[in-house]
């Protein structure tokens, strides 16, 4: 098996400007020894997501933050894979949704790309990034498989969560509770990947 370095305790930062999403690694660093700081609270740039691949922009946001602040940092890219496109949107999964992150338009675009082919699989993907400040970084990738729907259901959750079933159940991420759908996102897979890797009582 690969060694990974571990986190050490102390302070991480936090390289996201998505308040729920801080607020969301807070609480699962929490229990762990970590002290989270949002990058944003640091006074830290958000660096271009020039990346191909969602591993390569959470890398890039992570080794950022933590060569400007000196101290480990954890970073995520995640979005929409559609069978039939060939996994877009993928990494444009925000940018579908336009500079008002609309993303009634965003799914209905989804919808009427996919037009009439029978494939209706999708799957969600997180990559996970938690960095340290000579570069080195540990990177891990989530994934919940599902099927499209259309039109969108439930009110929970954000993104493109009413148009996605996950495998296994009837409902959408949007009609489940957070809690339920925190037990089997893409998120929760890279966190357990990244705990039993990198942190001691993980
Ligand atoms: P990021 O903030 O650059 O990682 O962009 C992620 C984008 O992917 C979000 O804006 C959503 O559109 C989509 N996305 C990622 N995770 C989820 C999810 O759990 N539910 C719904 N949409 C998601």
């Amino acid at each position: 098996m690969a060694e990974h370095r571990h986190f050490e305790g102390g302070a991480i930062v936090i390289a996201s400007h998505n308040a729920g999403k801080v607020q969301e690694f807070a609480d699962l660093l929490a229990p762990l020894g970590a002290e989270a700081s949002p990058a944003a609270e640091l006074g830290l740039a958000e660096p271009a997501e020039s990346g191909e691949t969602f591993r390569a922009n959470a890398e890039i946001k992570a080794v950022a933050a933590a060569r400007a602040s000196g101290l480990p940092a954890l970073a995520d890219d995640s979005g929409l894979q559609a069978s039939a496109l060939g996994g877009e949107p993928g990494i444009y999964s925000a940018r579908w949704a336009g500079r008002r992150r609309d993303f009634g338009r965003a799914m209905e675009r989804l919808e009427r790309e996919i037009g009439d082919d029978d494939d209706r699989r999708a799957r969600f993907v997180c990559a996970l990034a938690l960095a340290w400040p000579d570069g080195h970084c540990e990177t891990f990738e989530g994934v919940v498989q599902g099927s499209l729907v259309w039109p969108p259901r439930g009110e929970n959750g954000f993104g493109y969560d009413p148009v996605f079933v996950p495998r296994g159940h009837d409902v959408t991420f949007a009609e489940m509770a957070a809690d339920e759908k925190g037990a089997i996102s893409h998120r929760a897979d890279a966190f357990r990947q990244l705990m039993a890797a990198c942190f001691n009582n993980g």
